[in-house]
């Protein structure tokens, strides 16, 4: 009997973590390579908003792919969670909008009726509801606000964790610290150069992230892609202080159920600068302390940054009829997108490679 098609993966991150489980159910034996940890880049430092009243304002293919990613979420997490043994804190509490002007109000509005037609459901609130129901939130000069009930959050540390440990029991292989310089496609098979040595593979995922365009890929280079760093607080805080996620303008704030609370995020094209500016978190504790007062009395106990993976688009499938598939550009919605990609592309592979 011959062995199933062997798989590369240039990236450890939830993109590469949760194809490799993919591929590994369907029986291709895979090796997830990372230059630094599993999972230790933008899916560690990501907040895990689960979000479709946040982030899809149009239809495109990114939203229809959302939108189905999002329908997977549940199934995902109880199937990781089932087979792992392990916990991952995964809440669908909803989101609400808040809107402190009529401009604000206006564009809720009609980003709401655009939404309707993509099935992203959300309903209109009042100051006053919103005051006893979110009594943490600042209602002086609140016009309006908008509710999605559809709106989530998961733990994505959690989630790689648990990805982690189900892969090792269908026997993937991990190279950490073992970062993926070439792959050179040779029509049958591909050659995967890393720090461990010349490999064959029959075929190769791309999901390194922001650096996925900076990997060297023969004979027909892969897009571009760069990082856009984000900075984000956290606050230890008694637990129902944000009872859903909050949202005003470009300020988020969320809560583990283990009481810490997010708020985020500054959106900055600085190359991979890990720096963490002060005066950036200053703004963003600043911006949070609008929308609940009582954060400004309450220094973050934790500041922290990273990379969004961006492209020009997002890049999922097969690349230039190669044995090469590209899986990264997921930019902001990574940890959303993580499931409907990696159930594509292990279907891609199954049926390009003739097996599941
Ligand atoms: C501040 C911030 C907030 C965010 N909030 C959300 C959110 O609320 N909801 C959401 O859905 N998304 C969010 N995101 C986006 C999300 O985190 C990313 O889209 C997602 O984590 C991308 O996963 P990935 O596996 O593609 O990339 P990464 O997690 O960055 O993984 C890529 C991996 O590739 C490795 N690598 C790089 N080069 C090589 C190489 N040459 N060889 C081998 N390995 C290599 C890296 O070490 C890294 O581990 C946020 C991101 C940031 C930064």
């Amino acid at each position: 009997m011959s062995a199933s098609p062997s798989i590369a993966i240039a990236g450890g991150g939830i993109i590469g973590v949760s194809t490799a489980w993919r591929l590994a159910q369907r029986g291709f034996r895979v090796a997830v390579f990372d230059q630094g940890n599993m999972g230790g880049e933008a899916s560690w430092a990501g907040a895990g908003m689960l979000a479709l009243g946040g982030e899809i304002d149009e239809p495109s293919e990114l939203a229809r792919l959302a939108v189905e990613s999002r329908r997977l979420y549940p199934a995902f997490i109880r199937e990781l969670v089932e087979t792992s043994g392990l916990a991952i804190d995964f809440q669908e509490l909803g989101a609400i909008d808040l809107a402190y002007s009529a401009a604000e109000l206006a564009a809720l509005e009609s980003r709401a009726a655009g939404q309707a037609t993509m099935g992203i459901d959300s309903k209109p609130v009042l100051p006053a509801q919103v005051a006893s129901f979110w009594p943490r939130v600042r209602t002086e000069g609140l016009l309006g606000a908008r509710f999605y009930p559809g709106d989530g959050l998961v733990n994505p540390r959690e989630v790689v964790v648990a990805l982690c440990a189900v892969c090792r029991k269908l026997g993937v292989r991990f190279l950490q610290n073992c970062a993926v310089e070439s792959v050179s496609d040779g029509g049958a098979d591909v050659q995967i150069t890393s720090a461990d040595g010349v490999a064959t593979f029959r075929a190769a995922v791309v999901a390194a992230g922001a650096w996925s365009g900076a990997i060297v890929v023969n004979p027909v280079p892969v897009p571009a892609s760069f990082p856009v760093k984000g900075h984000l607080l956290g606050y230890q805080q008694p637990s129902q202080t944000c009872n859903t996620i909050i949202r005003h303008g470009h300020t988020y704030l969320m809560q583990r159920t283990n009481g810490f609370l997010i708020a985020g995020a500054s959106v900055e094209h600085a190359g991979f600068d890990r720096h963490i500016d002060s005066q950036i978190a200053a703004q963003l504790a600043m911006a949070a302390g609008f929308v609940m007062p009582h954060l400004l009395e309450t220094t973050p106990t934790e500041t922290w940054v990273g990379f969004r993976p961006a492209s020009e688009k997002l890049r999922l499938g097969r690349w230039q009829s190669s044995n090469v598939y590209l899986a990264y550009g997921h930019y902001r919605n990574g940890i959303l997108l993580a499931p409907v990609t990696a159930e594509r592309l292990a279907e891609e592979i199954s049926a390009d490679l003739g097996i599941g």
